[in-house]
């Protein structure tokens, strides 16, 4: 693990903006460690809500004594017509709010503005010389304008989303996708990659239209920023990466998976955890190699109650041990208790509810298998933690993660989820995914049925070697490391070196 760099950077100080979610946050104050790690200082604007989450982080780095800190401004929720408290996009009520919440956002507009300011002034830290946002902080783009600061994206996806979602957007195919035949082939990439217009990322998905005016201005400002940077690393996806290059001149750097800069934090990644350490921890010790079934489907979804059920009677089923992270939920808890789920499956199933410790969940060998929504964040550690994966994408970029995993890199199992469901509108698809395919996947992945134990070797020794070059990647030289360097020299000429001017 990359912990000092040769070449220090004391001189560049960046301020980090990250989007208000936990898949957001998390991997924006692992990159904060990377940077501080390698001599930058770094500045963190969030939110008091999510202050809290990342304290105990902040902490660590700072006895430590590097150069990090946190400012914190309050957004007015409620003038938004938001409840009290939501500060974090799984915490809006409805879909018809995550515009109230956006438009909160962006009112650090002008708190930033004035950090900035204030900050040209002190000797200590040095002024602010480059930002690195969250491509969902459009706004944004004004301030490093103002201040003329080179501005870096941070996308939490991967390279071969961002191609996709170009090759598509540029080529428009799926205009022309008829009811017969709904498959589109996404053009000019180095697999055939197919989707259907209902699997569409939200960006160019009907059913997503009511947030399209912010789309489009995430996709103009992400134009006119220096560059971005990507939480993978280039031997994952090799040849995406360089086209991704290619459509960003270059200006893009691979700098993860940056879960990895936790080293024996990752207890304490994202909120509070549910469940002591020392407990999750007791559970998996009593269970074999690669038996337990993980299934967390991301901080943000929320199953439709027949789903659910259907998921908890797959589990039920299945017959193997199973950790099953939930959101806090009064309901699903008494269905859990009233239908007999729990008492049933009290033997072998620890059910979190709210927060798990997943980083570390995935150290254990205990653990078989991910049941996952194809979350990128958490796609990543599975694949640093060596564990195959059983794929149920719902939005986003999850659909096309899960063709990284599946059809190219051969280390998971898909349910066959068809439907991209807009976030807030789950209750209206029912139980799409059914019980049978998912005990079907679990045994393919880790049951002993003669005929699937060649797929079920190879699966696992081939997501064993990417956790390797995961490592590597990460570690003094290793391809990570190395783009990091490269990004900070870059920042330091461009700061110090000639006057910068943004577009
Ligand atoms: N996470 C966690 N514990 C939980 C749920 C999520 O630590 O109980 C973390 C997970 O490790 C990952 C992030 O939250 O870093 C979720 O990001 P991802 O991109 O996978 O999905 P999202 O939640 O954004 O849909």
């Amino acid at each position: 693990m990359a912990l000092e760099s040769h070449h220090k950077h004391h001189k560049l100080h960046f301020l980090l903006v990250p989007f208000l979610c936990p898949g957001h946050l998390i991997p924006m104050v692992d990159i904060a460690r990377l940077l501080v790690n390698h001599g930058a200082f770094v500045t963190i604007v969030t939110t008091p809500l999510h202050a809290t989450r990342i304290n105990p982080l902040i902490d660590t780095v700072n006895a430590s004594k590097l150069r990090i800190q946190v400012v914190q401004f309050e957004i007015s929720v409620l003038e938004f017509g938001l409840p009290e408290g939501c500060e974090s996009l799984e915490l809006v009520p409805s879909r018809e709010l995550i515009r109230n919440f956006m438009v909160a956002l962006s009112k650090l507009q002008t708190p930033i503005e004035e950090l900035i300011e204030k900050n040209k002034k002190k000797k200590e830290p040095t002024p602010i010389s480059c930002i690195l946002v969250d491509k969902f902080n459009y706004w944004m783009e004004n301030v490093a304008m103002k201040f003329q600061i080179p501005r870096l994206i941070f996308d939490g996806t991967s390279c071969m989303n961002l191609v996709v979602l170009h090759n598509l957007f540029k080529s428009k195919v799926y205009e022309n996708v008829q009811e017969s035949n709904p498959i589109i082939v996404v053009p000019n990439l180095p697999h055939r990659i197919e989707l259907t217009k209902s699997q569409l990322p939200l960006e160019l998905n009907p059913e997503a239209r009511d947030l399209r005016d912010f789309d489009e201005k995430i996709r103009t400002s992400q134009e006119s920023a220096y560059g971005v940077v990507i939480n993978s690393f280039e031997e994952l996806e090799l040849e995406y990466v360089k086209e991704y290059k290619k459509v960003k001149g270059n200006k893009v750097w691979c700098i993860g998976p940056v879960s990895l800069s936790c080293n024996n934090d990752v207890g304490q990644r994202g909120n509070k955890s549910k469940i002591g350490i020392d407990s999750c921890m007791k559970f998996l010790d009593s269970w074999p190699p690669n038996s337990v079934v993980y299934v967390c489907l991301g901080s943000l979804n929320n199953l439709a109650l027949a789903q659910f059920q259907e998921l908890a009677l797959a589990l039920e089923s299945c017959n193997f041990p199973f950790i099953w992270v939930m959101k806090e939920d009064d309901s699903l808890k008494k269905w859990l208790q009233e239908s007999g789920f729990e008492e049933r499956t009290k033997e072998r199933g620890l059910i979190i509810h709210g927060w798990a410790p997943q980083v570390l969940i995935f150290s254990h060998n205990a653990i078989g298998v991910f049941l996952t929504h194809c979350g990128w964040n958490s796609t990543l550690e599975a694949i640093c933690g060596g564990v195959p994966m059983i794929t149920w994408p719902m939005f986003a970029d999850q659909f096309f993660n899960e063709k990284l995993v599946v059809q190219i890199l051969g280390i998971g199992e898909k349910l066959g989820s068809e439907i991209a469901i807009p976030l807030g509108k789950q209750e209206n698809y029912g139980a799409s995914v059914k019980r049978e395919r998912i005990v079907e996947a679990i045994e393919k992945v880790i049951g002993d049925g003669d005929g699937e134990n060649k797929k079920k070797e190879e699966r696992r020794e081939s997501v064993g070697k990417l956790a390797e070059l995961a490592k590597k990647s990460m570690e003094l030289g290793g391809s990570s490391y190395l783009n990091m360097k490269i990004l900070l020299e870059d920042m330091e000429r461009l700061t110090f070196g000639k006057p910068y001017h943004s577009s």
